[in-house]
């Protein structure tokens, strides 16, 4: 008959350590509890964390009174804070949302309301002038410009946040995949594997395993798990001048943004993420996507020159909803929902998760109160 081995009794441990899980390992741990961060990878954030726009988003697109919503205006002023007094390099760019026909103008009316709703800072409409005053190679019909969205070192911000962990008292586990796992009657069992195998047994648990997250929730036992959908999303980055000094957005298109143009904190501009549904994690980038950019671009910055774009990196949507659904919210179960006491979980958590990532996990700080 096989035996399990004992296992090493915790406080909790958040799964994965990307921006989310070090940020609620850290709302954790300065509540004074014991933490250890269970990382599959080698490093931190090698995850959705690492292969994103960087951008502090001011939270105008998403439906009023959801998570996304909520979290992301909350999280908007806490990241902002937090980086300002922790020294974590980021820049209040500003942003304007263009619109480069009628139809897009109309849509211009629709996104100031949600932000109006949603309590985004800032947020107005402004003319074709006004915008080209500030954007002279700009084109549009129409603009909203928001100057609560910027950008953010997101490894250093990562950093800072394991830091924290560390500092009052918590421990990262690298190349410590959770393989499996059972809820006991003393607290929920993590199977752990990586060069050094063990198991724990934790009184809390928190998923906070990006893209993994429906299939390791399915894997523990939880209820309610979604089903999980990959969507990539493909940047290139810009050779020569940079055109724009702000974050230059079209109107949004299904399941994204629209390719956009952003900074980052050395100056050099990229656009991007389109939206390409995927069955598997591949970061490729196909260079013969540039041609749809170039399309794309050149209705808000005719002056992009050929030959200027050149294939960057991808990152991947953890979604939860699939290709031609409405998006959804991000899913955030506690114990309620898991079926599980103690144990949380989140699923879907994409854009605009790094924002949001303090609001989060003072969010799951109190679903796990
Ligand atoms: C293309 C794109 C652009 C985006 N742009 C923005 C933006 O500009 N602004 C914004 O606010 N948000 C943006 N987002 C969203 C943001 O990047 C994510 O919401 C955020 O990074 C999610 O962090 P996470 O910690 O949940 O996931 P991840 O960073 O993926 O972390 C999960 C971690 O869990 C680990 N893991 C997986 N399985 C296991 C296991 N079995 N055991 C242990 N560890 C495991 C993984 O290795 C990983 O490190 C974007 C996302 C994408 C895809």
């Amino acid at each position: 008959m096989l035996t399990q081995s004992p296992a090493e009794r915790v406080d909790c441990v958040v799964i994965g350590a990307g921006v989310v899980g070090l940020a609620v390992a850290r709302a954790l741990g300065l509540a004074g509890r014991e933490v250890i961060v269970l990382e599959a990878e080698g490093a931190i954030g090698s995850g959705v964390s690492s292969r994103n726009s960087e951008v502090i988003h001011a939270g105008m697109y998403y439906p009023a009174g959801s998570l996304r919503a909520r979290l992301c205006a909350s999280g908007n002023r806490m990241l902002r804070d937090y980086a300002a007094s922790r020294g974590v390099s980021h820049q209040m760019t500003g942003k304007l949302i263009v619109a480069t026909d009628a139809a897009e103008a109309a849509q211009l009316d629709s996104i100031l309301e949600k932000g109006r709703v949603n309590g985004v800072e800032g947020l107005v409409r402004i003319t074709a002038a006004q915008a080209r005053e500030m954007e002279p190679d700009l084109h549009c019909v129409a603009a909203l410009l928001s100057p609560a969205t910027g950008i953010i070192d997101t490894h250093g911000l990562m950093l800072s946040l394991l830091g924290e962990v560390e500092a009052a008292g918590g421990a990262l586990a690298l190349k410590s995949p959770v393989i499996g796992g059972k809820v006991t009657e003393e607290g929920m069992r993590l199977d752990v594997g990586g060069p050094e195998p063990m198991a724990l047994l934790a009184r809390n648990v928190v998923l906070a395993a990006g893209l993994s997250s429906p299939r390791l929730g399915a894997a523990l036992g939880l209820a309610h798990v979604p089903p999980a959908y990959l969507c990539k999303g493909n940047y290139f980055t810009l050779s020569g001048r940079t055109p724009f000094k702000r974050l230059v957005y079209p109107v949004p298109v299904a399941a994204g943004l629209g390719v956009h143009f952003t900074l980052d904190l050395g100056g050099r501009g990229r656009f991007g993420p389109d939206v390409e549904w995927v069955n598997a994690e591949d970061y490729r980038v196909d260079p013969r996507r540039g041609d749809s950019f170039y399309a794309a671009i050149r209705r808000y910055w005719p002056g992009l020159a050929e030959g200027a774009l050149e294939p960057a990196y991808a990152g991947i949507r953890p979604k939860i909803t699939a290709e031609g659904e409405a998006a959804a919210d991000f899913l955030i179960h506690g114990p309620a929902q898991t079926g599980v006491p103690g144990v949380a979980a989140l699923y879907g958590i994409e854009s605009p998760g790094l924002t949001s990532c303090l609001a989060i996990a003072r969010y799951v700080g109190e679903l796990l109160a």
